[in-house]
């Protein structure tokens, strides 16, 4: 996911290296990459030109960033920008409500059953609630049997639909039986079709009615790009939906429907579905988002990620560094070591900042653990003082490390050279001053 618009943007922002200023003429030149990029991400063309409008206004505008050059003020601009675009501030779902009440809506296939369990799964395990599932599409026997299968697996009570029962009935009958057995949580999995279909809807509409759901999910494969951009429109004018759970993120969907849905529909992406598993399941962070996808890593995923494998102080630590940006050879070297722990996947690395950079300039055909080790061994053979202060590191310091970890001194440039410049957008996305350290690290 992303992949490629990485790519896109990436090149966009080359064009940006060694000039003194923005100016007039290199961000349109610049944009016109950042359009391209975004709509072959299959990015809604309305929301590019509103998106690439804005990133022209804010970086001919009057805000200079201190200490950015601009490659680096533009990735700045496209960052906050992305952000907006996916959504702001992080949406959950409110889960104060005694029952809380989810309807899952969207088209077959869509993944709703299976991100009907997702969520209960998720929802207890996070916020303590009982769930009960309730089997709403009897057009289908295999989606009632689906559904209660997923209820076996987790161990979670469900209500007995059969086929010849009218779903809203269905509903809210199960309320009653829900409330019976003590569960705070019920989770509604509709009718899906291939299509829209005035039908479906008014079955739709008589649930929302008869149930007051406070979350009304569309659920949208984000394979299908604008596809589901357009049905989620059609839904929430008829339903008014509150949010939008997007899955399969784990596949390589080019990122449009990620990057459009709010901005045509107005309504938040609440969780990704990630994978098959019921565990597959995440919040939607922008920020995070938008860090991935300018290839800065995702740290905070990663953190949580690691935090059931180390020690939780360690992993706060780790934060606050990276927040104050007191991030050194030191600190990314501890960190890989721990990946490590957590099984090495390509896409776990990536949540690294600026190891995405480093593994491409160390050719696409190596392997990620090779990669790993080679950085690793890099870092390794620079003393603790180099690793702490950067800086120090002069031709014939670069020549011993190359030796000792039998790289060329090209490779440890590299490994300098990414590290500094992610180092420098960090800090300008978080937004704080310089530390001491950090003015040592770039030189
Ligand atoms: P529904 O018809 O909307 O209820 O869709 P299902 O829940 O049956 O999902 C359709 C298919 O998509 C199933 O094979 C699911 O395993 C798969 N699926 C659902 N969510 C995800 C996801 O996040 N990632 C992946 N890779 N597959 C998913």
């Amino acid at each position: 996911m992303f992949e490629s618009l990485q790519d896109r943007l990436g090149n966009a922002f080359q064009k940006f290296k060694g000039q003194k200023q923005l100016t007039e003429d290199n961000v349109k030149e610049g944009l016109r990459e950042v359009r391209l990029a975004l709509l072959e991400a299959d990015v809604n063309f309305k929301v590019v030109k509103q998106f690439v409008d804005q990133v022209k206004e804010r970086a001919l505008g009057e805000e200079v960033m201190k200490g950015l050059d601009p490659s680096q003020q533009i990735v700045k601009v496209v960052n906050d920008e992305l952000v907006e675009l996916l959504g702001g501030e992080q949406q959950g779902v409110d889960v104060k409500a005694r029952p809380l009440k989810l309807m899952m809506v969207g088209l077959q296939g869509s993944g709703k059953t299976t991100s009907s369990g997702k969520l209960a799964l998720y929802l207890r395990k996070n916020h303590g609630k009982k769930p009960y599932l309730v089997p709403a599409d009897v057009y289908r026997p295999a989606a009632i049997d689906q559904l209660t299968t997923l209820a076996r697996q987790l161990d979670v009570p469900v209500y007995p639909s059969t086929t010849d029962m009218n779903p809203v009935d269905i509903c809210k009958d199960a309320l009653v039986k829900a409330e019976e057995q003590g569960c705070d949580l019920v989770l509604f999995d509709t009718a899906g079709r291939l299509h829209i279909d005035e039908k479906l809807m008014d079955e739709l509409e008589n649930i929302k009615k008869e149930c007051s759901p406070q979350e009304i999910l569309f659920v949208a494969d984000a394979m299908t790009g604008q596809d589901a951009v357009t049905v989620a429109e059609a839904f929430n004018e008829k339903l008014d939906i509150s949010g939008v759970v997007l899955t399969k993120m784990d596949g390589d969907a080019r990122g449009g429907a990620a990057l459009s849905i709010k901005s045509v529909t107005g309504k938040s992406v609440k969780f990704v579905g990630v994978g098959e598993k019921l565990s597959e399941l995440e919040l939607f962070h922008p920020d995070r988002i938008a860090s991935r996808i300018l290839g800065m890593g995702d740290m905070m995923t990663l953190i949580e990620k690691a935090q059931s494998e180390i020690d939780e102080d360690e992993a706060k630590a780790m934060a606050e560094k990276m927040a104050k940006a007191e991030f050194d050879f030191e600190d990314f070297r501890s960190h890989m070591r721990k990946i490590k722990k957590l099984g090495s996947m390509e896409g776990l690395l990536k949540m690294i900042p600026g190891m995405g950079n480093i593994m491409k300039q160390m050719g696409q055909d190596a392997l990620p653990e090779d990669e790993m080790k080679r950085t690793e061994a890099i870092i390794s053979s620079m003393t603790m003082k180099e690793r702490r202060q950067p800086k120090l590191i002069n031709q014939s310091r670069k020549e011993r490390i190359a030796k000792g970890s039998g790289v060329k001194v090209a490779d440890v440039n590299a490994l300098i050279k990414n590290f500094n410049q992610m180092s420098k957008v960090m800090q300008a996305m978080m937004g704080g001053g310089k530390s001491k350290k950090q003015k040592g690290l770039m030189n």
